[in-house]
């Protein structure tokens, strides 16, 4: 069992920016106020009883960097807070959280059911990487609730999503699935990447797991790659802890120290993301040359109001359809000075993607089109400047 569990003095009426300041503090002899970096690859111990003690798990307390580490455990706790859960495992990055979490739950012969759309990395993984040891994919609307149901089967293990989805903001609704995988005996994995504890916490909607990059909001500067794993104290606490521990994707101290550094801040950078990204969105709306904006903040989105009831606010990624095309989507993204033209998301700095010639670009024409990704489209990943300059900069190529 790890010793990466929740702190118990914990107020539970805490909101979330408290629990991102204030949770999983863990303070040395130093007394230091600012969380310190751990850089050890392994620990000392009293004597060769309390080794032993150690190993044996009949002591509690660290033991090696790949899988006890004070300054990963600061991260893995306040995330846990914040979510709400009783466990974290922190992770190398998020590809290799969802893989943690795969072989922690599966074995040969299980099945999945899985949203059409998630993230590129992920729907790889899954067809390339676990379909080799006999495990077997469904792919279902996000939004279409009764396609999660039909597509059960005795053998499957696990319900995988992702709200809202990345480019095209579809939002599945969670309750409702969790509804189903309680009916069916399956488990619930959120990849709660895009609204972060700060908007939606899947795990009090019913989801039994939360599946996170921390790359992307959670360190919210663009500085290093790294996840975790958020769930209850037996699946993550104890198996996906030992996936972690045996096979060794871990979080570096330092990338640890950044992330919690990242949490303590998150509250507020959410709430900012989201007020450019409202404003700029319904701006986008009242263009010309914009056939049509996908946000779930606006109200003709087709699921604006499970969006409302399952989100505090909508999130900073912010997609639209150009009338004009692939060639005046690259006039656009050519002609902006302060967009990044980079596929990098959650980041203080601005972005702007043609995801159907980059990120969608490899699945093919006949894909993308399935899955509504048109030629003119355009993300954007609104960060922390001011609203204004990021409207004058778009005004410039529309
Ligand atoms: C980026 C991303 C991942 C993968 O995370 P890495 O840290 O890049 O490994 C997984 N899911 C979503 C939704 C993402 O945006």
């Amino acid at each position: 069992m790890s010793d990466n569990s929740k702190p118990t003095d914990l107020d539970p009426d805490w909101g979330t920016a408290t629990l991102g300041v204030r949770a999983g503090e863990m303070r040395s002899e130093f007394g230091e106020h600012s969380a310190a970096i751990h850089a050890t690859s392994s620990f000392v111990f009293d004597s060769a009883e309390a080794a032993a003690r150690r190993f044996s798990g009949e002591e509690p307390g660290l033991i090696y960097s790949r899988f006890t580490n004070p300054t990963v455990q600061g991260f893995e706790r306040k995330l846990a807070a914040m979510e709400g859960g009783d466990a974290a495992v922190a992770t190398a990055s998020g590809m290799s959280a969802i893989l943690s979490l795969l072989l922690a739950t599966l074995r040969s012969g299980d099945h999945i059911v899985a949203a059409k759309g998630l993230f590129g990395s992920t729907t790889g993984l899954l067809n390339n990487i676990i379909g080799r040891f006999g495990v077997t994919v469904s792919y279902v609307a996000p939004a279409d609730t009764d396609a999660w149901r039909a597509a059960a089967r005795p053998n499957t293990r696990l319900f995988l999503a992702e709200s809202p989805t990345n480019p095209l903001c579809e939002i599945s609704d969670i309750p409702a699935l969790a509804d189903i995988a309680r009916d069916v005996g399956v488990l619930l994995a959120i990849d709660n990447c895009f609204c972060t504890p700060s908007l939606q916490k899947p795990l009090s909607l019913g989801a039994h797991l939360v599946l996170h990059s921390a790359t992307k909001f959670l360190d919210g500067q663009g500085r290093a790659v790294g996840g975790a794993v958020v769930g209850d104290a037996k699946i993550v606490g104890e198996d996906v802890f030992s996936v972690l521990r045996t096979a060794g994707p871990c979080m570096s101290p330092f990338n640890a120290w950044i992330f919690l550094k990242g949490l303590e801040t998150l509250d507020v950078r959410m709430q900012a993301h989201c007020q450019r990204a409202e404003r700029i969105a319904a701006w986008l709306a009242e263009q010309p040359a914009v056939a049509r904006v996908y946000y779930s903040g606006l109200p003709d989105h087709p699921q604006h109001a499970l969006a409302s009831r399952q989100q505090s606010a909508h999130g900073a990624i912010v997609a639209f359809d150009l009338k004009g095309g692939q060639p005046a989507a690259f006039k656009l993204i050519n002609a902006t000075r302060l967009f990044s033209i980079t596929a990098n998301l959650g980041d203080t700095r601005s972005t702007i993607t043609h995801p159907p010639t980059t990120t969608h670009y490899r699945i093919g024409p006949e894909l993308r089109a399935e899955a509504g990704i048109n030629d003119g489209l355009v993300r954007l990943s609104i960060g922390l400047e001011d609203a204004d300059d990021l409207i004058a900069d778009l005004t410039r190529g529309l």
